[in-house]
């Protein structure tokens, strides 16, 4: 996402929101911001974010300010992007709060430091409509409480990740998140993603090591 018009006018920012959730105000900031600096591009991403793109350095650290924001990323090798959709308070479908949990899990792991970027999805049901099992961390919500997935990933190659544990509480669920993603950590190469480290550790030994079976 590189406007390739002008080389001052390179920088592409992801100010959020959590989760995709956005209110009017925050629309209206936006939407003034856009028209202040002549935002070229403007997008949702599939993280559910906003990209901001096409302008210069300087104009950067003005829109963090203006949408009320400390300059980011805080964490460059932190939580890339933790995704949740509407979850048992707006979707018919759903078992749990995914919305809820989403933002139970931010708190928890955003001081992390992670080998490469990492990617947490919640759904609140089976339908997974967050893609649970392909992000680093996929949580999906069932009567008996959440599934935890991990080491997916829907790049170029794909890979479904193996189910760590069933039938958790949130907080068990927030929790054994923070586990995996320490052990990742701990064990990964640099640059390593979650999906080319749980092929080379092995399931077992990952889920004996956070489930200290
Ligand atoms: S995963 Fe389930 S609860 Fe979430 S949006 Fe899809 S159908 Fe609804």
């Amino acid at each position: 996402m590189v406007n390739t018009t002008s080389p001052n006018k390179s920088c592409n920012i992801l100010p959020g929101p959590k989760m995709g959730l956005v209110t009017p105000e925050y629309l209206e900031t936006v939407a003034a911001m856009v028209r202040k600096h002549a935002i070229p591009m403007l997008k949702i991403t599939s993280a559910q974010r906003l990209a901001i793109g096409g302008h210069s350095p300087e104009a950067a650290a003005e829109i963090w300010k203006e949408l009320g924001l400390p300059e980011g990323p805080q964490n460059p090798l932190g939580t890339h992007s933790i995704q949740a959709c509407p979850g048992v308070q707006w979707c018919k479908r759903g078992q749990l709060d995914s919305l809820l949990l989403g933002g139970k899990l931010e708190k928890a792991v955003a001081p992390i430091t992670l080998p490469v970027k990492t990617k947490l999805g919640v759904s609140g049901c089976g339908m997974n409509c967050c893609e649970s099992f392909v992000r680093d961390v996929g949580l999906f919500g069932k009567k008996k409480g959440w599934t935890l997935v991990f080491g997916g990933n829907a790049g170029g190659r794909p890979r479904i990740g193996e189910v760590i544990a069933e039938g958790l509480t949130d907080d068990q669920a927030v929790e054994l998140a923070r586990s995996c993603l320490t052990a990742y950590a701990a064990g990964a190469r640099p640059r390593e993603r979650s999906a080319r480290f749980m092929e080379r550790v092995g399931v077992d030994a990952f889920r004996r090591a956070v489930l200290r079976e």
